[in-house]
């Protein structure tokens, strides 16, 4: 369920024709929509509720500050991999005490940081971390509150990029050697251990494969605690998928519910990650059309590229493309490969769509990149990144202007050994 409808044969981003932001911020463009993340968030959070829980938004699905600071409003806390992410969700407003920070290469200088802001929990994800984080946090007379991520050994059934909870992945310590990890941590100055993590990949369309490894999470956390450790904890990552080719993930609700039914009287503070569930479909890619192009196949060339949304060249991913001017009745529809101006095959957005006919300059929209879009832009081929605008009711705001090539240029230094150029 979103909120960008056609309205009298336009699409529009709740109250706002869509048409009427490209006029002012110009084309490619994300945009978001504040009453989709909202009404994410409260299934979700309503799912939870009468628990011990807290939704800690997976900020690397969508990082701008406004989406953050929408988050915030609403009552999440973050969970970050990174330092940028974690001055990115300060700077937003996001409470320290209510950051995770998860990822398995945390470096000295970011485990520093996270410790002097006093965060919620570190989610710990291998031995060499653990001691590390140990040696820092007693260096700067702190006591890091820890989680151990462990790697449950389950297969959740997404594209391999993206699932993180088998063995072979390099995410958190086999859950078989978990009991020894543990053991190790109390004995380590500055720590205090009191949680489980879990996370076993990302755009997960089945509850069977999150039951299965919070099963064993749960277990872990008996096995620890009858072995006398203080475990509060558990984290259970996030994965939750979304509809971006009419697959039938279960709904936040569904997920919440299982959640609530598997941790009920243990007495365990949860911490949730969910990221793409949130803001996913919460987002469109809006492109102009530069050229049709027929030579046997129909190619619609549009100014948008994959360095503007990589997923469907790096996950093969599906996305939805709808024109913004709603095909009337009676149009004749035929299938279109839509691309972009990059010089790759892998620049291809969609294949063999149904599309009605598209003249230059009309609008086209890119369903479901609210996550893993604007975050993973580069710029590639020269390109600018392109703005971020965030509507709400019938207001919309540019979040991210656009970058200009002169912004882009600037960031080189000729290197002192060359000839000027001539300026
Ligand atoms: C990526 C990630 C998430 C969020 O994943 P989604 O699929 O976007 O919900 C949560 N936790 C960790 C540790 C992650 O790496």
């Amino acid at each position: 369920m979103d909120h960008f409808q056609y309205r009298n044969g336009i699409l529009h981003a709740e109250d706002v024709a869509i048409p009427v932001i490209a006029a002012a911020v110009g084309t490619p463009f994300y945009c978001y929509s504040t009453a989709t993340m909202t009404r994410h968030y409260q299934v979700l959070a309503d799912s939870l509720e009468g628990t011990e829980a807290r939704i800690c938004y997976a900020v690397k699905a969508n990082s701008n500050q406004s989406v953050i600071r929408t988050m915030v409003e609403l009552g999440a806390g973050a969970d970050v991999i990174s330092g940028g992410e974690l001055r990115r969700a300060l700077a937003a407003g996001a409470s320290p005490d209510s950051i995770v920070f998860a990822g398995p290469g945390k470096t000295r200088d970011e485990l520093m940081q996270a410790l002097a802001a006093d965060i919620y929990q570190f989610n710990v994800e291998s031995e060499p971390e653990l001691r590390l984080l140990s040696a820092v946090a007693t260096d700067m007379g702190k006591v890091a509150p820890v989680s151990i991520r462990v790697n449950p050994d389950v297969d959740a059934g997404t594209h391999e990029k993206i699932t993180t909870g088998r063995k072979q992945n390099k995410f958190g310590i086999p859950i078989g050697r978990a009991m020894e990890i543990f053991d190790l941590g109390a004995t380590l100055p500055g720590l205090d251990l009191l949680g489980v993590a879990i996370h076993i990949g990302s755009q997960i369309t089945d509850l069977a494969p999150f039951e299965e490894a919070f099963d064993r999470a749960l277990k872990l956390v008996d096995e620890l605690r009858l072995a006398g450790h203080d475990i509060r904890r558990c984290n259970l990552g996030g994965g939750l998928g979304i509809p971006y080719a009419g697959e039938t993930p279960p709904s936040p609700a569904e997920y919440g519910r299982m959640v609530k039914r598997l941790t009920a009287n243990r007495q365990l503070d949860l911490v949730l990650e969910p990221g793409r569930v949130l803001v996913g479909n919460a987002g469109i890619l809006v492109a102009r059309v530069i050229y049709e192009k027929h030579e046997g196949r129909r190619f619609i060339i549009i100014d948008a590229a994959m360095n503007d949304l990589i997923r469907p060249a790096m996950y093969d991913s599906w996305h939805d493309i709808v024109p913004v001017a709603e095909a009337g009745p009676g149009v004749p529809i035929s299938e279109a490969d839509v691309v972009g101006p990059i010089c790759e095959s892998g620049d291809t957005l969609a294949k063999a769509r149904p599309l009605p006919p598209l003249a230059p300059d009309d609008l086209i929209a890119v369903r479901g990149a609210g996550a893993y879009g604007a975050v993973m832009a580069s710029t590639y081929n020269s390109r600018a990144l392109i703005p971020e605008v965030l509507v709400r009711g019938d207001q919309f705001a540019v979040i991210r202007p656009r970058q200009s090539i002169d912004d882009l240029l600037a960031l080189d230094r000729p290197a002192p050994w060359l000839s000027p150029t001539l300026d």
